[in-house]
């Protein structure tokens, strides 16, 4: 079967994509064939060395297809089960093998496409929204990158729960997408002092969350949004680490809090991962969370959709297909 791997951390010509033996299930292993993987910004923290793994890797958390076979000791699914999954290497390929504990049986309405679409950004939209800061009406939250993967994703909820949404982008076309997802007010921070806008927007008062996948160009500014005991949620680093951080600053700036969290912990036991996707692709059967799929590339072209990710030109998710 073909596959795309790297053999050593690098740019976007890292990505190969070659022969590989088909997996085979162990025992609690079933194995997809896979629709559809997701491409994630960790994808790209993998292929360029900032996160560590063994070589060679095959790329991609993130995945929906049809399972073919099923190891000894595997009750959660069953041959000819659409499913999606997360937090498995090895989503770039035409099959996987996967930990049946990891796998969602889709319901029906639900595709394996749009399952490829929600298993990661939409989980982790909706621990942000629900768990790692519970959004009420009356809250204001920041949200940067609203157009991206995520960003899309955490605006709806966000409004869904009642919140009021400030969104982030960087050009006129995204600001489109941000409010059409719900965002009461959309900021281009690559034009304007979004500090200052926020403050503006807030009459001073400052937002209770802010929402940080971008990080190094982001974070310290973010801070100085949130009001009094306000919680920075920092959840990503599109645009670098941040680096080192004096915890005195959220003292000066207003017992704030700060957490840097991940969905692998919010969704590790099977009760909690099936909680939190049936509760996301319950939204999406219903109509209730609209996914944007604009962006598919063939297996093949990995590199092509990795250029597009880091240069800012997507919007929502990018699919790609074996
Ligand atoms: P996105 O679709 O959001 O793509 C990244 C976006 O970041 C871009 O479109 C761009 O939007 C913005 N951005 C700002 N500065 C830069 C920069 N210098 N280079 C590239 N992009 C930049 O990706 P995802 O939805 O896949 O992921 C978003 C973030 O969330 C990532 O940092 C990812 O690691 C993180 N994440 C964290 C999880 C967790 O549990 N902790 C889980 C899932 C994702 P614009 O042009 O509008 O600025």
């Amino acid at each position: 079967m073909k596959a795309v791997r790297i053999h050593a951390p690098g740019g976007p010509e890292v990505l190969k994509y070659e022969d590989v033996p088909e997996p085979q299930p162990k025992a609690g292993e079933a194995v997809v064939k896979v629709d559809a993987a997701g491409l994630n910004y960790i994808d790209v923290y993998y292929r360029s060395g900032q996160y560590k793994a063994e070589l060679p890797m095959t790329l991609g958390l993130e995945a929906g297809g049809t399972v073919t076979a099923v190891g000894p000791n595997v009750t959660e699914v069953r041959v000819g089960d659409k499913v999606a999954y997360t937090g498995v290497a090895g989503a770039y390929a035409q099959y996987a093998a996967v930990p049946a504990q990891r796998l969602v049986v889709l319901p029906a309405g639900v595709s394996t496409r749009q399952g490829a679409a929600a298993m990661l950004q939409g989980m982790t939209a909706h621990y942000l929204a629900c768990s790692t800061y519970p959004l009420k009406r009356g809250d204001t939250c920041l949200v940067h990158a609203a157009a991206g993967g995520v960003g899309l994703l955490l605006c709806q909820i966000a409004k869904m729960r009642g919140a009021r949404v400030i969104g982030t982008v960087s050009t006129e076309a995204k600001a489109k997408l941000a409010r059409e997802a719900g965002a009461d007010e959309v900021i281009l921070y690559t034009t304007q002092d979004f500090e200052a806008e926020v403050k503006r927007l807030t009459s001073g008062r400052g937002v209770q969350v802010v929402y940080d996948s971008v990080g190094k160009t982001t974070f310290e500014k973010g801070l100085s949004c949130l009001a009094p005991r306000g919680l920075m949620a920092l959840y990503g680093q599109s645009s670098g680490p941040i680096g080192t951080f004096d915890p005195q600053v959220l003292n000066q700036k207003g017992s704030l809090f700060l957490t840097r969290p991940s969905l692998v912990h919010h969704v590790a036991t099977r009760e909690e991962l099936l909680q939190r996707a049936g509760e996301v692709l319950g939204w999406i059967r219903d109509g209730k969370l609209r996914l944007r799929t604009e962006f598919e590339f063939p297996l093949k072209d990995a590199a092509e959709a990795h250029r597009a990710l880091e240069g800012r030109k997507t919007t929502g998710k990018v699919l790609l297909i074996p």
